[in-house]
């Protein structure tokens, strides 16, 4: 039985001040929750106080993108020991904003994910296709292969422990859902993507989670389908209410 997760992505949104408010809205929203894992990631700056709040409680914490290197000249990027420190638990690892704004790619993705893992953070690995290869009809081609580069040279126990997260870049901040079906077609083929390369064991662990304007009234239809196993939730995150229904999905 896989565990669901509903992660909520801030992107670049939220001083400390603002966060904290969320936070403090969302813990007693979310409280006696432990059916489901809850994980907010905020911008850089606001990790330390929120993991030091959040300490104990059921909401984990995720950054938004983490260094492959332990340390060194690499000015403006954070290494996996120093998230770590504060307690950070996930790092999102390739989102689609970072890979057409700031240049990640495929091998970037992949060096990210294994430091992260080695640090003892679970990566949540951002795939998904632009409109035009949804419009082609290749995007399932182009989602493989995506997957397959961010897992290359994983041994099988490591990856079995990832997240991965299907967010077309054409449903995300639109508001344009994907439909129920579309998820789980990309998110099925994702995982038999993983059994072929690993086996069936591994691709039944993995935790495949949609994104892509997920709000309260959608993520019932799409946590009914069998390989979806969560959200990663941009938007609907930035509010305490919206997102602690998005997270009692199953009440
Ligand atoms: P929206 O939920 O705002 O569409 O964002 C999705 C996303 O990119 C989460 O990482």
């Amino acid at each position: 039985m896989r565990k669901p997760i509903i992660a909520g992505n801030w992107k670049m949104n939220n001083t400390i001040a603002e966060g904290m408010k969320l936070v403090n809205g969302l813990t007693s929203l979310v409280k006696g929750i432990k059916d489901t894992e809850i994980v907010i990631c905020p911008p850089a700056t606001a990790l330390a106080v929120v993991t030091t709040a959040l300490h104990g409680k059921n909401i984990a914490v995720g950054a938004q993108n983490v260094h492959w290197e332990e340390s060194g000249a690499y000015t403006g990027e954070i290494a996996p020991a120093m998230l770590a420190e504060l307690g950070v638990k996930y790092a999102i690892i390739g989102h689609s904003e970072r890979r057409q704004y700031f240049g990640e790619t495929d091998e970037t993705v992949n060096k990210r994910a294994r430091a992260a893992h080695r640090a003892g953070i679970t990566p949540i690995i951002c795939v998904g296709e632009p409109l035009e290869t949804r419009e082609k009809g290749t995007y399932k081609r182009y989602v493989s292969r995506q997957v397959r580069l961010a897992l290359a040279d994983r041994k099988p126990q490591c990856v079995a422990k990832f997240v991965i997260a299907y967010e077309p870049i054409w449903a995300i901040g639109t508001g344009k859902t994907a439909t129920f079906e579309q998820a789980q077609e990309v998110c099925e083929h994702i995982r038999k993507t993983i059994a072929k390369l690993y086996d069936k064991k591994t691709a039944d662990s993995v935790r495949i989670l949609y994104g892509g304007s997920v709000k309260p009234e959608t993520i019932k239809g799409l946590m009914e389908k069998p390989d979806v196993d969560g959200a990663l939730v941009g938007g609907a995150a930035l509010k305490a209410k919206d997102f602690s229904e998005i997270v009692k999905f199953n009440r």
